[in-house]
């Protein structure tokens, strides 16, 4: 198994209850390892109805569907989650009242919202459970041990893995089969730009997801799929730190989005999440550009402007690096993350934006405040809070980029597929280096996939033959 994220864990415990003997290698040293698993929310979500998921899962794809046996063995293998997490010892519960993000596409009546360890979000719960399950089945893990080559026999089948381990080479053979499950590549400039499009955009998560076991894939060979899917936020970089923070308005709704120009560029609530808003009548990827925020000293005085532990208690820097954001962002704005000036004016000449342009921005804002209708993007009449008090701020977004969904194309039986459709013999993919996701995605499902077909992996790999 290459990977201790949720894909890799899941698909060594399924090896290991098959029988296998299981050698985990993990790139990242001890307190780094876990990937995007260790500081997610840990929720997986809650699959009323395995049909009716297999609905919501087709809609959410939209024209860029699926084979037919992925979305049947998605549906009930992400039904299974739960109770094979029970099997490990972890207490599943219901955290918070989870609606679907996309409701009015068919099949959103059997998202039954989001589960949690102990019905809580984040803190590393899910990560330390499924961790320590790896260990108790007797599974072996190198850490600091990133995998470099998948080695091939003459037939082209994966027999092993070249790796690094402590800054020596190792070699490690792979006598039924290996699984690749490192994660994404949003550390990984250059395919983010190549794929993505997003030009210097930090991450929410860890740093180690560059992209290795893609590709790895490829160099056997492998076919691609779903590279220019992702899930984005708001955020920014800051000097010191690998990872980006993320910003979300949970205490305030005085602040406007705008381009580069100065200009407001949306209806700050858009319809949709994970990665996705509606506009115009149709769901596109969001925030997939770099826009400038702009508030004001209500909205600075309202409450932390990147949420707080317990709210939201995830993320590289918040649950890694341990930095905590102040309650009234005056720390931030003295470290020059988030820009102060007394007027629209003068913020935009910090921005390197039309001093009138800005200005008008915020007057026209403000006036649809005023008369409780946003003729310009009709944000919703409640949101409407004016960006009228002194001193004004803001920061721009690149924007974040939480996490990416393409990789090497897979099988319903997790099997990774050459550029003709062949299976690669004894090579596997689970997790964010192969998500299912094509399109649309709503909370929870990226956990759930990797599980689900981590557990696919684990059990496939198993049960090749001995080479
Ligand atoms: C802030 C945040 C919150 C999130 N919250 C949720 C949530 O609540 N629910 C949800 O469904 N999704 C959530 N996600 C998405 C979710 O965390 C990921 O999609 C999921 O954890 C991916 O699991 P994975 O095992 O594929 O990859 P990862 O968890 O990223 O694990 C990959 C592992 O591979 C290792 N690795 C990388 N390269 C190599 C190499 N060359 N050799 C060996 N090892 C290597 C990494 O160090 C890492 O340990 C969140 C993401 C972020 C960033």
């Amino acid at each position: 198994m290459l990977g201790m994220g949720a894909a890799g864990c899941a698909a060594a415990i399924a090896a290991t209850e098959a029988g296998a003997s299981v050698i985990l290698l993990e790139k990242m040293p001890e307190g780094r390892e876990g990937g995007n698993t260790r500081i997610s929310g840990g929720i997986w979500f809650n699959s009323l109805d395995r049909d009716g998921m297999a609905t919501y899962l087709r809609s959410l794809c939209g024209p860029y569907t699926l084979p037919e046996e992925i979305v049947q063995v998605w549906a009930d293998e992400t039904y299974k989650n739960t109770e094979w997490l029970e099997g490990l010892g972890v207490t599943p519960g219901v955290h918070a009242d989870y609606k679907p993000e996309y409701p009015e596409m068919p099949g959103a009546e059997f998202y039954g919202g989001y589960l949690g360890v102990n019905g809580e979000m984040g803190q590393q719960l899910l990560w330390k459970a499924l961790s320590a399950a790896v260990r108790d089945k007797g599974v072996e893990v190198l850490l600091d041990t990133p995998a470099n080559e998948l080695v091939t026999d003459a037939d082209g089948a994966v027999v092993g893995v070249a790796a690094t381990s402590g800054g020596q080479p190792l070699r490690v053979g792979a006598r039924r089969g290996v699984v690749l499950a490192t994660g994404g590549f949003e550390n990984n400039p250059e395919m983010v730009r190549d794929y993505l499009r997003l030009p210097d955009s930090p991450v929410w998560g860890s740093p180690a997801g560059t992209g290795d076991g893609i590709r790895m894939a490829q160099q056997v060979g492998a076919d691609l799929w779903h590279m220019d899917n992702m899930a984005t936020a708001f955020g920014f970089r800051a000097e010191g730190f690998e990872s980006g923070f993320y910003v979300s308005f949970v205490f305030a709704r005085g602040f406007v989005f705008t381009g580069m120009d100065g200009r407001r560029v949306m209806d700050e609530f858009p319809r949709g999440g994970h990665g996705h808003g509606k506009f115009n009548g149709a769901y596109e990827l969001y925030p997939a550009a770099p826009m400038h925020v702009i508030f004001d000293e209500r909205t600075r005085l309202a409450g932390p402007i990147s949420p707080p532990p317990e709210l939201l208690p995830v993320g590289w820097n918040m649950l890694v690096e341990g930095y905590e954001w102040s309650e009234d962002n005056s720390a931030e704005i003295e470290r020059g993350w988030i820009k102060r000036a007394d007027s629209p004016r003068e913020l935009a000449a910090l921005l390197d934006v039309d001093g009138e342009v800005l200005e008008e921005t915020v007057r026209r804002y403000n006036a649809a405040c005023a008369a409780g209708v946003d003729d310009q993007f009709q944000r919703h009449p409640a949101t409407l809070a004016p960006i009228d008090q002194p001193p004004y701020y803001a920061f721009t977004s690149a924007p974040l980029l939480g996490w990416t969904n393409g990789g090497p194309r897979r099988n319903e039986r997790s099997q990774v597929l050459d550029a003709l459709g062949r299976v690669i013999p004894r090579l596997y993919a689970a997790g964010c280096v192969s998500s299912t996701y094509s399109w649309c995605k709503d909370g929870g499902f990226h956990i759930a996939d990797a599980l689900a077909f981590g557990r696919i992996s684990g059990r496939g790999a198993a049960a090749e033959p001995l080479a």
